[in-house]
């Protein structure tokens, strides 16, 4: 069995969309306690890599290759420790050239504690949802897919926009198992476009 109930969402997703293949390297960000690694370490098998991160500790997964960084995404060192646990210079600015990018799948499912505030709790959410785009955009090979769970107000728009303008295309998504929670919805980006290279690089 799953640890977590929301791994039947991410079982959807990947039925609806078939976001793995085996193989994949996958970042799962909010990722204890565990039920997105049980489902994406299952879909990648044993040829592929997943890495989770998340405030909590999370207990060990018996895959190979399921890694786990504790911290907070918003602190530039969980997201060191993260590139480290890729096998990615952890210090990219330092570094020649173009950086790394050998993720195929970043997945979001993290969340604020919820106040009940509406306003409060959606941008709360919002910011969260940017921290994962920014670290999909810097981990995300061209052509990688993003998925990010949002509480839907009046900032998801805009930050669909932008998300719209990095991928091939963009859909929002429901999956049954979040229906009892209207408010909660998952944006599905397909095929990050190859970053432009600006003159001079
Ligand atoms: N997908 C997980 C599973 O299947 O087991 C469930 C994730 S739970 C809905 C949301 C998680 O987001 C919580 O474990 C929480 O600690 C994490 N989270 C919230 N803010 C975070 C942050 N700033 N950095 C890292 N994790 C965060």
């Amino acid at each position: 069995g799953y640890r977590a109930r929301s791994a039947y969402k991410l079982r959807q997703i990947d039925e609806e969309v078939d976001l793995f293949d085996r193989g994949d390297t996958v970042v799962d960000l909010g990722a204890a306690p565990g039920g997105w690694l049980q489902v994406a370490a299952e879909e990648v098998t044993e040829a592929g890599t997943v890495v989770g991160v998340d405030l909590q500790r999370i207990d060990e997964l018996e895959h190979p290759h399921v890694e786990t960084v504790r911290g907070d995404m918003t602190d530039e060192r969980t997201r060191y420790y993260l590139r480290k646990a890729l096998g990615v210079d952890p210090d990219p600015d330092e570094s020649e050239g173009t950086p790394d990018r050998p993720v195929d799948v970043v997945v979001s499912d993290m969340a604020p504690n919820m106040t009940g505030e509406y306003q409060l709790d959606h941008a709360r959410s919002i910011h969260l949802c940017r921290q994962a785009f920014d670290t999909a955009l810097e981990l995300l090979k061209p052509g990688g897919d993003f998925v990010v769970k949002v509480f839907d107000g009046p900032d998801l728009a805009d930050f669909r926009d932008d998300v719209e303008a990095q991928f091939q295309y963009v859909r929002a998504y429901t999956p049954e198992a979040s229906r009892k929670r209207s408010s909660e919805r998952y944006l599905l980006a397909r095929g990050r476009t190859d970053a432009p290279v600006s003159a001079g690089d």
